[in-house]
């Protein structure tokens, strides 16, 4: 097992690995930017190295930087939690060749699933159902056209490159083509370095169903159910919970398996998330992230796993201690994100915490890089924390999570903790029975928020 690790990130995910190496006597490093001097995680880990500037571009995402500072506290093994170098496939490169263990899939899976043209073609291969779409990529507005044409309206166009909800319009008629087409190749250019698009159909009444799996690297490899993350704003998760409250144990057994055989195919090391659209009781591939997800901890409560620790101990070549058999679901399990935004429009909220009180008590568990006085830098994302709540059914998760909301405090700036007190009350919400659209329209409702 490694003797030292590196913790390529900052913030809540920072925390969750420094937290799973401790508990696995594996000393951490934290890298952080001359920002972040004050956070939490360079306060919690057991050395930290400042690696530059407060512009991610020169920090964080700084290979150079983060290889030095591992050379520097004889770090062996570096963990990217999410976003940043997480799912870039060169890092992994540079990584190895510098003799270090980059805890997470191999480059060539990376590089494979970062594309999404590539990622569907290797899933379709596989036997994952997929959105219907083109055969790869699109190159002009008129065989866009006549595939909408084929296809009937409405559709997508997504940038095969894109992520965090970048690069991707909808089309409802041939009209509408041109501008979507131009506007997600540029988003995609400008956003990724690459203009390549590609069009699948448009779902509109489907849930975010995502299949968390694991692999040894060695044709093993298990699925730990789904989690449905529907509750999106601008193509982005503010809500997420495991089990999906649609599906069946069948449904879960089978698309599952589906998953893990075809992680079990292509010997995938370490934690992915398989992601699909579902609609009508069928599933449709959009894409798979190679790495931990914000929402893993939803997955964490209704198994009690430790997937960070499994990502750890695999990576060092030790046995998946998961067999499908062993994993078992118990109870239900919901986490919200909490932003510093001031709504109704989400405005990005940095400043200084004069008050911070987290939640407690009987399945609550809260992670977050707060504490009082600390001030949120305004160059990052705005994720300040991730409350999670856990029952023994749905009802009692969410009546927990309105009384731990109630316990929480975070003055001083403002955060989307009202809009999830807001949620509570939607019977929606409550019964579970909305879809990828339903919060969208909520927002315009409720909020004005187009
Ligand atoms: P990103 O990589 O930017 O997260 P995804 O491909 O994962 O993009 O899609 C993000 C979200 O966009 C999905 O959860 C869904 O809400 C919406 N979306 C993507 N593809 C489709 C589609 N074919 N039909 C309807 N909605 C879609």
């Amino acid at each position: 097992m490694f003797k030292k690790i590196l913790v390529a990130n900052r913030g809540e995910i920072a925390l969750r690995v420094i937290r799973a190496a401790r508990e696995m006597g594996i000393g951490s490093v934290a890298v952080h930017s001359t920002a972040d001097s004050d956070a939490m995680h360079v306060r919690m880990a057991d050395e930290s190295v400042c690696i530059g500037p407060p512009s991610s571009q020169h920090s964080y995402l700084s290979i150079p930087a983060i290889i030095a500072a591992c050379e520097i506290t004889g770090a062996e093994a570096i963990h990217p939690g999410y976003g940043f170098l997480s799912e870039n496939a060169n890092f992994v490169q540079i990584i190895q060749d510098h003799g270090l263990t980059f805890i997470g899939p191999t480059a060539e899976h990376i590089r494979v699933m970062g594309d999404k043209i590539t990622a569907k073609d290797t899933m379709k291969k596989l036997g994952v159902p997929c959105v219907p779409g083109s055969e790869g990529g699109v190159g002009s507005v008129e065989e866009a056209r006549k595939l909408g044409a084929e296809m009937g309206y409405p559709v997508i166009i997504k940038a095969t490159a894109g992520g965090g909800g970048k690069g991707m319009k909808v089309a409802t008629s041939a009209d509408d083509m041109e501008k979507a087409f131009l506007t997600a190749r540029a988003e995609g250019k400008s956003n990724f370095g690459n203009d390549e698009v590609y069009i699948e159909k448009y779902l509109t009444t489907p849930r975010h169903i995502e299949i968390q799996v694991f692999g040894d690297g060695k044709g093993r490899a298990v699925h730990l159910g789904e989690r449905d993350c529907s509750l999106q704003r601008r193509h982005q998760k503010v809500f997420e919970e495991a089990p999906g409250p649609a599906i069946s144990p069948e449904e879960r057994a089978r698309i599952g398996k589906t998953c893990a055989d075809a992680m079990a195919d292509i010997n995938y090391i370490g934690a992915g998330t398989i992601e699909f659209l579902y609609e009508n009781g069928e599933f449709y591939f959009i894409e798979m992230n190679t790495r931990l997800q914000v929402e893993h901890p939803v997955t964490e409560g209704i198994f009690g796993v430790d997937l960070v620790r499994e990502q750890i101990r695999v990576a060092a070549g030790l046995p998946m201690e998961f067999t499908q058999e062993n994993l078992k679901i118990n109870g239900h399990a919901i986490e919200v994100r909490l932003n510093a935004e001031k709504l109704p429009d989400f405005r990005p909220s940095p400043g200084r915490i004069s008050q911070y009180h987290a939640p407690g008590g009987l399945g609550v568990r809260m992670d977050s890089a707060l504490y009082d006085g600390y001030s949120i830098p305004p160059y990052y994302d705005s994720l300040i924390g991730k409350l999670i709540v856990h029952g023994r059914d749905r009802p009692e998760a969410l009546s927990r999570l309105g009384r731990a909301l109630g316990e929480l405090i975070i003055d001083g700036i403002d955060t989307t903790i009202p809009l999830f007190h807001a949620l509570l009350a939607e019977e929606a919400v409550q019964t579970g029975e909305y879809n990828i659209h339903w919060l969208e329209h909520w927002l315009e409702t409720n909020l004005g928020d187009s």
